[in-house]
Formats: structure tokens, sequence, C-alpha cells
């Protein structure tokens, strides 16, 4: 590619488990930005120091010129203060990161900033951990809580080593103009926007030390006192709760006595270059929005459209964590390759949507209204959204999804698909209808595959079959983007 990266991604952490010190954690910069203060931002932390050391000593003592400026591999141009590994990641996590992003409070995108965090200095300020405010509640009130670890933060009498930053789901509107408009600081040269999406369901069960489980158990309640957020296992009720019932009405029971359902919410960052406007999407772990009661990558996909179109859009960080023979029941809100290919026609969609509003003529538009894709309904105007479509018509809407059409995507997708009435407004693109697109609606867009779950065995690593498996439903999809596993020796440039 001719143009110049705007971005360095490092991958320390490619994986999903089980190993420990290969856990969620990717750190990006600006390629405008020298290696300097603040000047790095850290999205998930599963691993953090370890990943940052394994790095460092692999290219130690050799790859260091007399000035201690790192001459190869993925820290080259960073000054090394130090002699060793240790102190330099030591440095690079107090000085040159300045800031943690966290898509969700699981374990495996958490626990190096929970080890770590011990290693900062008050000295220097406490380090903004940056999150939606359901993630950040999780982590104040059950990680850094003084129980499961100590409060290492700056709020209620903490250590004050962090201080956790609130982000507005779907961007803080009142923060910049035009295209960067809900865009908040990231970290020097990089700008950010966080939006929710969906990562499975779980449980809420009450945890029975608590006054509010006797409470609630030995009344008679109905599910009004149900949607009450004041919840046992929230403290803080300031930021809201881990779990938010009041956003997922429909996942409350009808039968009291059967467990609240609720969604594990995750997040999406958008992360923009200041000086080029390029951009790139982290996701944290995430389900499709075809399994999903609460679908919502779709709002992402919307967003990102007209930046894969205008070219401004240039990678996505993306889980696959399991193969194909995963069935959807024990997807545990996580993509596997058929449903991460499904996911990216719904972008595809999208794109093709901005340029046939870009470049049509009149008669083109008409015509392609006649022949439009989605749901094979004929005639509707593309200007209508597809909830409002679903609202006037879904028992017809529901049989046209399912009807198969030559080079239709339908075949491949989940056997269940369209069946659950929560996932109704959920679209199947018609994939074959930009089949000679030139380019392909995704061409110029690398695709990287995180959160891969290792299988610890001797077989060939499981990544190889993911990679085969998605390039031949893109290939089917004719989809143009191209898919890369990170490996974390080697920097990513885009
Ligand atoms: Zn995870
Ligand atoms: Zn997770």
């Amino acid at each position: 590619m001719a143009e110049k990266p705007a971005f360095q991604v490092i991958v320390l952490g490619p994986n999903g488990g089980p190993r420990e010190d290969r856990v969620t954690g990717l750190l990006v910069r600006s390629t405008s930005m020298n290696w300097s203060a603040g000047s790095v931002v850290a999205v998930d932390a599963g691993t953090l120091l370890a990943g940052i050391i394994r790095l460092l000593k692999r290219f130690l003592p050799d790859s260091k010129d007399d000035n201690g400026v790192m001459t190869e591999g993925p820290f080259k141009g960073l000054e090394l203060p130090f002699e060793t590994a240790e102190a330099n990641a030591a440095h690079f996590f107090r000085e040159i990161i300045g800031a943690v992003l966290i898509t969700h409070p699981h374990l495996d995108h958490i626990s190096g900033l929970a080890i770590n965090t011990p290693i900062l200095e008050a000295g220097s300020g406490p380090k903004p951990v940056a999150a939606l405010p359901s993630v950040l509640s999780a982590i104040k009130n059950h990680l850094f809580n003084d129980i499961i670890w100590p409060n290492l933060s700056d709020e209620d009498g903490g250590a004050g080593l962090l201080t956790y930053q609130r982000l507005v789901e779907g961007g803080n509107s009142r923060f910049g103009s035009g295209e960067s408009r809900g865009y908040v600081r990231a970290c020097n040269g990089l700008l950010t926007k966080c939006l929710a999406v969906s990562h499975g369901r779980c449980k809420q069960r009450y945890p029975p030390e608590s006054a509010a489980h006797h409470r609630i158990s030995s009344t008679m309640f109905g599910s009004d006192q149900l949607m009450l957020p004041s919840r046992a296992i929230s403290v803080d009720h300031t930021d809201g709760s881990f779990y938010s019932p009041a956003r997922s009405p429909r996942l409350i029971p009808a039968n009291p006595k059967e467990p609240i359902m609720s969604t594990v919410e995750s997040s999406a960052f958008f992360l923009r270059d200041h000086r080029t406007s390029k951009e790139i999407i982290v996701f944290g772990d995430l389900e499709p929005d075809t399994v999903s009661f609460e679908p919502r990558n779709k709002r992402v996909w919307e967003i990102a459209g007209p930046k894969v179109a205008a070219g401004t859009l240039r990678g996505v960080f993306i889980e696959c964590s399991y193969n194909d023979d995963v069935d959807d029941a024990y997807l545990y809100g996580h993509l596997c390759p058929r449903h991460l290919v499904a996911e990216l026609t719904v972008l595809a969609a999208k794109v093709m949507e901005v340029r046939d509003s870009e470049s049509a003529t009149p008669t083109d538009r008409k015509r392609k209204r006649m022949n439009t894709s989605f749901g094979a309904d004929a005639g509707t105007p593309e200007q209508v959204s597809p909830r409002t479509k679903r609202a006037s018509n879904p028992t017809s809407e529901k049989g046209q999804k399912l009807e198969s059409q030559p080079g239709d995507y339908v075949g491949e997708l989940p056997e269940n698909f369209g069946e659950d009435p929560d996932s109704k407004d959920v679209e199947v693109p018609n994939t074959a209808r930009w089949a000679d697109a030139d380019p392909l609606p995704l061409t110029g867009l690398s695709v990287y595959i995180i959160h891969i779950k290792e299988t610890l065995t001797d077989g060939p690593p499981p990544g190889d079959r993911i990679l085969r498996e998605l390039q031949a439903h893109a290939r089917e999809a004719h989809l143009g983007c191209d898919f890369f596993i990170p490996n974390p020796t080697e920097p990513i440039w885009i």
C-alpha cells in the first residue's frame, strides 16, 4: 500500500486463553507522534507488562544503539533509559502509555492491569482507565475493591494510581466537530469513541451474603421491583450497574422465580488518528447479532460503512474465538468464522449503500430499488430502515429471509437464524448483489483476528483453520477484505 500508515499496533496478547501470558491486550499509537510520554494507548490489558518485557527481551541488547534507542522490532525508535527489559517495561507503562481502554471486565482483558498497577507511581498522577460506565463499575466493585485486589484507584480513599474515566456510549457529542464529533482524547495523537456491543448472557444471581437477597427472596415480588436499579451486586449506583436490566426488559422472566438473564456488555472502540483522520476499530469480545438477545453490532457497522467507503477506516481488530465446529448454543458470547463473516457482510452492505447513493444516477437508483438486496423485498425503497420494514410486516419478513437465491449467503448462516423472536431486527444481506462490484465492498480493509482460544495440543495452531474458514466464507460473500492473525513480534502498520 502506497499510503503512509497512520497507526502502529502491537498485539501483546493475541489469545482468549487459556495461557495467562497471552490473553488480550494491544498497544496503539499514531505514527505522527514519536515515542514519547503519553503517546500510546493500551486497549485491554489482559497481557501488559509481561508482553512488553517479552518483546523487549527479544530485541535487547543487540538492537539498541549508543544513544539507547531501539533500532529493530516493534519498539524501533523508542528510547530506553534503563539497562534491563524489566526496568524499561516499567518505564514504558509509567510514562509512554497515556491511558488504558477496557472493552469489558472479563479477567482475560484486565488481569495484567490489576497485577501491573502497583508499579505505577503516584508522583506521575493517576493513570486513566477509560471504559463504559458499566465496565468501570464492575472493575471498581469486583476487582479494585480491597478484597480481590487493593483499591488502587483514586476513588473512595484508594491509593490513587488509577483514575476511572467514564465514557459516553456512542460518543460524547459535546466534543469535536464534523467527522470527529463525539470523539474524546485517548492519548497524544489519538481520539476515541466507544459503542456498546453484546457478549452473551449471564444469569443474575443475588449474592447470598447481601441483605438485598434476603429482602427480595422473602417477598412476593413482581417484575416491577426487579427493574429497579438498586441491585445488590452494584455498590456504586452513580455510574450505572454492570447488569443493566433496564436496557434489556425482555430478559426479565415472566416467572419471577426464574433467574434474570442479563446481556454481558462489551465495547467497540473507534480509534481516530488526529492528523490523518484515519481510523481503526478494536472490538472487545462480542456475539453475533443473529444469536443475540440484544443485537448491537449493526450500529457499529452503520457508523463504519461510510468510513470504509471513504477509505478512512483502515483496519478492524475483532475476535474469532473458535472455528466453525462450534454450535451456536456453545458460542458463549463469542464469534466463529461463519458468524464473523456474516457480521462483515452487514458492513459490506452498508458500504454498498453508501457507494450507491453517491454514484448512482436517478435511473440507476430506481433500478437498484427494484433489485434491492435486503429480504428480497423488491420495490421497497432503500431509505426505509430495516426496523421500520419489520415492524410493518414481521411475518412475511421472516419467510422472505429464509428464501435462498443463487449465491445468497443465507445458506451459510446459523440454522436458527430468524427463528428467535428477539433476533427479528437482524438483516441478512444478499451478497450476490455486489458479486461484480469493482472494487469489492471491503477491499482495502484489513481484519485482524484476535482472541483465538488456544487448544494447547500438538496439532497445528487453531488460527490456521480459523483463517482458512474465514477466507473461504469471505470469498463466497465477495467481501474483498484481508484477514490476518497478528504475531506479537511483528508490529502492524495500518
Ligand atoms: Zn475475552
Ligand atoms: Zn469476555
